[in-house]
This record gives C-alpha cells, sequence and structure tokens, in this order.
C-alpha cells in the first residue's frame, strides 16, 4: 500500500495540529524545519488549524512523490541529570545506585532514546512533541507507555523493527551485570526477539558532567522494515 493514510488514521491521540505543529513550533524563530521536509516521508498529513486560527497548513500535495521505502533509519539520543534521591531506571529496569534521573517521568534515558529513534524513523516529531509532558495525560508516566505507543505507530504505518543498537554513556554504576536484563526487558517491551536489540555501555573517561556521575545519555539507532 502506498503511503496515503491521514494523520487521523494513525490514531494518534491529539489534534493533528498539536501532533506535528504544537504551539512552540509555530511560534518559533527557526526556519530549519520546513513542512516541505515532510514530501518524502511516510505521512501523508492534512494539518488545519482550528477556525479561529490563522495558520492552516496543507501538506498533502506533495511537490513529488514518494515510494514506500523498504527500510527506514532512525537515531535517538537523551540525556538526563543524575541527582540523589531519585531511582536510576534504564530499560525499564531498576538500577542500584547512590543518585537518579530526576524527571517528569520515570527518567528512563534509554526508552525514551529508543521512541525518538523510532519517532525518527517513521519521520514524526520526536517525543517531547508526541508526549508533551504538559498533557496530563503523559505526565508521570512509565516510559514503558511512550515504548507501546511508539512501536504501535510504527506497526500502523507498516513497518517492523529490523535491529536496534544502543549505547549508554554513565561513569557509574557498571553495567554489565544488568545489560542482560535490560536488553531482554526492551524486547519484550518492543516485542521483538532479543537477538535484534543491542546494548552496549560506555564510561566518559571521568570527564564533562557524563563522566563524573552528574548525568547520563544514551544514543540508540534503529532501522524499520516494510512489512
Ligand atoms: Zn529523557
Amino acid at each position: 500500500m502506498a503511503y496515503s493514510f491521514t494523520a487521523s488514521s494513525i490514531s494518534i491521540p491529539f489534534t493533528k495540529s498539536s501532533l506535528l505543529f504544537p504551539s512552540s513550533f509555530h511560534s518559533s524563530s527557526s526556519s530549519s524545519f520546513s513542512i516541505k521536509h515532510h514530501h518524502a516521508l511516510p505521512l501523508s498529513l492534512s494539518v488545519s488549524a482550528s477556525s479561529t486560527s490563522t495558520t492552516a497548513i496543507e501538506t498533502d500535495k506533495p511537490q513529488f512523490s514518494s515510494k514506500p521505502l523498504p527500510f527506514r533509519v532512525g537515531h535517538g539520543f537523551d540525556l538526563h541529570r543524575l541527582e540523589p534521591g531519585y531511582p536510576l531506571i534504564i530499560g525499564g529496569i531498576n538500577i542500584p545506585h547512590d543518585r537518579g534521573c530526576e524527571a517528569h517521568s520515570d527518567g528512563d534515558v534509554l526508552l525514551h532514546c529508543v521512541v525518538d529513534a523510532i519517532l525518527g524513523a517513521l519521520g514524526l516529531p520526536d517525543i517531547g512533541q508526541i508526549f508533551p509532558d504538559s498533557d496530563p495525560k503523559w505526565k508521570g508516566c512509565d516510559s514503558s507507555v511512550f515504548i507501546h505507543e511508539s512501536v504501535r505507530l510504527m506497526h500502523e504505518a507498516g513497518y517492523d523493527i529490523g535491529n536496534l543498537d544502543a549505547t549508554l554513556i554513565l561513569q557509574r554504576p557498571k553495567l554489565s551485570p544488568h545489560k542482560d536484563t535490560i536488553k531482554a526487558n526492551l524486547a519484550a517491551l518492543l516485542g521483538v526477539d532479543p537477538s535484534i536489540v543491542n546494548i552496549k555501555a560506555k564510561t566518559h573517561e571521568k570527564v564533562d558532567s557524563l563522566g563524573e556521575n552528574r548525568s547520563i545519555a544514551a544514543h540508540t539507532v534503529v532501522l524499520l522494515m516494510k512489512k
């Protein structure tokens, strides 16, 4: 099937305008994210602001046709401050440590960047736009909710995960005793075989906030394959 479904057909629980163009987008002075960038994307979106607004954006008239892509790649990055008094949740696993992530949600740096990688591969906005913490529906959510929603969007767009490779960057604690558990849980959350999920971890050589146990970061690359 060609990429002809609309924003409403993918059943994202937001208004069309809030999905792609939250108020912060409209007010942004940056012009680097143009609607023209959506031509080759899998979604043919028709986004209209409310009748009281003067900003109506039609995106269902591509200037050149897009073919279904057999593969789509996405990258995600996330970083959180580490503060005493918070749990350290990585990939849905509570890792014993003297500090954790201060965040509205559970601060799961790995799940957040996996979500961003999947959304990125689909050509969708980032996790903060899709799941704004200003919306009480998402505030304080377990990050597994975001994973499940991004996986649902992926399936509705007609893709499966080919493979996923993630790198966690933190000085302490050592993650080697927990990597298999994190990997198994992430694979289960994604609904995939653990053999296509890879988790790596490295220190930051004791420099900068990452190396001084003041923050944790993660990168994820994901390959999606057309069903
Ligand atoms: Zn995050």
